[in-house]
This record gives structure tokens, C-alpha cells and sequence, in this order.
């Protein structure tokens, strides 16, 4: 055991891992915005190399991507509840294919045209009952 130039920890082999990820740390804290715009840049610079990375990570770890998307609909629910109204709005496919309990890809087009009228008219239908009953 030796103990770091500091003296406050005790460590095995060439330096002490402590005080490496302390000075890491700092130097993150002192240059936070100059690192935050580098990697901006760098994004920026190569969009091919990310956007194929996260095509990649997103096809390896489709469980992941559930759990992150989860995780952000959790968090705004607002935005979530937005999104939702607007599927149902425009008659979204993936909306569609929800009430049918199928997945999107599973719901042929003339099906989903069909669903989609059906909806329609059932949307107008209510309206003029509604309109009669006033
Ligand atoms: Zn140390």
C-alpha cells in the first residue's frame, strides 16, 4: 500500500485512482462549456457517424430504447398527452393499428383505409346527433 502525494488515500500500483478521477472531475467542472460545444461541434460536424451509431444502438438494444422512451413519456406527460391527441386527430396509423390490436406493420392498407373511414364516419355521425340534440 502507498499513500497519494495528498495523504489522505491509501492505493496499490502506479497512481492513485481517487485523486485521477478528482482532478477528472475538476477539469469537467472548469471547462464544462467549452466540452459541452466541442462535442456540439463534433455531432455537428460528422452527422453520418452519429446518426449510424444510433441507428446501431437502437437496432442492438430495442429493450433499451422502450425503457428510455418509458422513461421520457414519464417525465412529460404533457407532451405525451399532446402527442396522443394528435395521433387520434389525424387518425395516425399507428393509432389505427392500436384500436385493431395489431402491430402497424400487421394492418394492410386497405384495412387501414377502411378503418379510417369507418372512424370518420362514425365522428361525423356523432357530430350530428350532437348538433340535432341542440
Ligand atoms: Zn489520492
Amino acid at each position: 500500500m502507498k499513500t497519494c502525494k495528498s495523504g489522505r488515500h491509501q492505493f496499490e500500483g502506479r497512481g492513485c485512482p481517487v485523486c485521477a478521477k478528482e482532478k477528472k472531475a475538476a477539469y469537467y467542472a472548469a471547462h464544462s462549456e467549452k466540452l459541452k460545444a466541442a462535442a456540439i461541434a463534433r455531432r455537428v460536424a460528422n452527422p453520418g457517424y452519429y446518426r449510424a451509431s444510433s441507428t446501431k444502438w437502437r437496432v442492438a438494444y430495442p429493450e433499451r430504447l422502450k425503457a428510455a422512451k418509458d422513461r421520457w413519456y414519464a417525465a412529460n406527460p404533457e407532451r405525451t398527452k399532446a402527442t396522443q391527441l394528435s395521433y387520434r386527430e389525424r387518425l395516425s396509423a399507428g393509432y389505427i393499428a392500436e384500436l385493431l390490436e395489431l402491430p402497424v406493420k400487421d394492418v394492410p392498407e386497405e384495412l387501414m383505409e377502411a378503418k379510417r373511414v369507418t372512424l370518420k364516419l362514425k365522428r361525423l355521425i356523432k357530430e350530428m346527433k350532437n348538433e340535432n340534440a341542440k
